[in-house]
């Protein structure tokens, strides 16, 4: 990085340029933000960030992120617990929830297949999602990937692999424009794909 004499600065702004949609001006905004800080605020920048390193990791049941054994949403008695949906990404739950229409539980892939970028079904969280159905109980699992070619790949994959466990496998009817991201999907969208739902 020319142009940097103080390596510190440099290693910081660094940093900041890893991060997603944070070019090198923006980077070195908020390396020179986090110097103007108090120290106690610096110290409470870098503890949150190794905090939520140490404490937050896979929800054994459905993969999401909690600093718990089992996130806020499979401990909770009042989700149905005979519908999953199976979404990419943990963010996508936090669509989902914004509809208020949903109240079955959740699985999460942490990912979609894309032979292209090498990501095949084992490096996604699909035996656990086998696991789960195997115990039974399950009724309907809801595919709720993405509509982009990686996420129905997915969801047809993972249909075929529960079609003959005997659940019943729906897709979500897509007013969300091809290509797009659930994440940012609007409610309203959302919820009619939720009610459109229909079985692959
Ligand atoms: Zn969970």
């Amino acid at each position: 990085m020319a142009g940097y004499d103080v390596a510190p600065l440099a290693k910081l702004t660094e940093q900041f340029q890893r991060l997603p949609g944070i070019g090198a001006k923006t980077a070195q905004r908020l390396a020179y933000f986090v110097l103007k800080m108090p120290t106690s605020q610096a110290e409470e920048f870098s503890q949150a960030i190794l905090n939520a390193h140490e404490k937050i990791h896979y929800c054994r049941i459905c993969c999401n992120l909690t600093d718990k054994d089992e996130c806020n949403l499979c401990s909770n008695p009042k989700r149905d617990q005979s519908t999953i949906c199976v979404v990419e990404d943990p963010r996508d739950i936090i669509a989902m929830e914004r509809t208020q229409e949903y109240h079955g539980v959740y699985h999460v892939l942490h990912g979609a297949m894309s032979p292209l970028s090498g990501i095949g079904p084992d490096q996604l969280m699909i035996k656990q999602l086998l696991e789960r159905i195997n115990k039974g109980n399950v009724e309907e699992v809801i595919m709720a990937t993405n509509p982009t070619v990686e996420g129905e790949t997915t969801a047809m994959y993972i249909s075929k692999l529960l079609k003959p466990l005997g659940v019943k496998v729906t897709r979500l009817a897509y007013g969300i424009p091809v290509g797009g991201d659930l994440e940012y999907a609007d409610e309203v969208t959302l919820l009619r794909a939720l009610e459109g739902r229909s079985e692959l």
